[in-house]
């Protein structure tokens, strides 16, 4: 396995400074982050962190979901109402609060840093603080060993709330829509990652390419599979996420699509990916 079992783990309250956390990363003793990312609108971004999570969840693992998008669908998405919400993403961005006493636990399993629009300005008032950029990630360090995995769910923009994401993070998983235009701007999320990888997160990698609202009836999306293929080679995920109006139903009744129609073809999907995506993080040999 990639990820140590419990006993090797550090204690779950056990802070591990910022300086350490490189090396721990590098010796894969916490949980691995991984953002979900396309400064395109609409492409499944939040649909995906949502049930992936749930569903990875379902298959044994301690998993933490990060809303670090101030539309806050994520946090909607958990049956958790954003009004309502103590202590945000907001707070543990601007240093007022611990993400130990902001993580909410879900009734689906899955625990959660919650957003809602307050964290509209955040992006604004980052920008005069220092290390604006590795703010989430030294927020996050005290609780990373707390989890097997860390999803976090990015606003549709590369701005200083998506870049907290990329330096947060171990990997990047991509969800590209299959429509027109489908690869545009992904230059610009390369280089983003590849300014990030530079500059602040020589860690990070692409997790993986997801595939969306796939319709393999279509000529266009086979059309988006070859170029997209072409791009990314075997980074793309075998798994692809049909269009199934269950997906699009399940967040107005606040459930990860695994609760809400566990016999979707949504469910399905979702299952696949998380146990491909299980797969792909197992190490060598194990
Ligand atoms: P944003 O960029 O605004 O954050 P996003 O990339 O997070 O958007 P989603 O919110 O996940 O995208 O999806 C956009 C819309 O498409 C939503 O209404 C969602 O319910 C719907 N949707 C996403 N995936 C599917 C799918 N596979 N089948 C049907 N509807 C879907
Ligand atoms: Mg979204």
């Amino acid at each position: 396995m990639l990820l140590c079992n419990r006993s090797q783990r550090k204690p779950a309250a056990n802070h591990v400074p910022e300086g350490e956390l490189s090396r721990a990363r590098e010796e894969k003793i916490l949980g691995k982050v991984v953002a979900v990312a396309n400064q395109k609108g609409g492409v499944g971004k939040t649909t995906t962190a949502v049930n992936l999570s749930s569903s990875v969840a379902s298959q044994g693992k301690r998993v933490l979901i990060v809303d670090l998008d101030p539309q806050g669908n994520t946090t909607s998405g958990f049956g958790v109402t954003k009004r309502g919400i103590e202590t945000s993403v907001y707070q543990l961005l601007m240093g007022e609060a611990a993400a130990e006493d902001a993580v909410i636990h879900t009734q689906y399993r899955v625990d959660l840093l919650a957003s809602n629009i307050q964290l509209t300005g955040a992006g604004l008032e980052l920008v005069n603080l220092s290390r604006r950029e590795s703010r989430l990630r030294e927020a996050l360090a005290p609780i990373i060993g707390q989890y097997d995995f860390i999803f976090i769910d990015c606003p549709p923009s590369l701005d200083l709330l998506t870049l907290n994401g990329l330096c947060a993070c171990d990997t990047v998983l991509v969800p590209i829509q299959c429509e027109f235009f489908a690869l545009e701007g992904l230059s610009e999320l390369m280089n983003t990652i590849r300014n990030v990888k530079k500059m602040y997160n020589p860690y990070i990698e692409i997790e993986g390419v997801l595939l969306t609202m796939y319709d393999g009836r279509l000529n266009l999306t086979l059309q988006v599979v070859q170029e997209v293929k072409k791009y990314f080679h075997n980074k793309v995920y075998k798994t692809t996420i049909p269009r199934n109006v269950r997906l699009s139903e399940a967040p107005s009744f606040g459930a990860p699509i695994n609760y809400y129609d566990g016999a979707s073809k949504g469910t399905e999907a979702y299952a696949y990916l998380a146990a491909e995506f299980i797969r792909n993080n197992r190490k060598e040999g194990a």
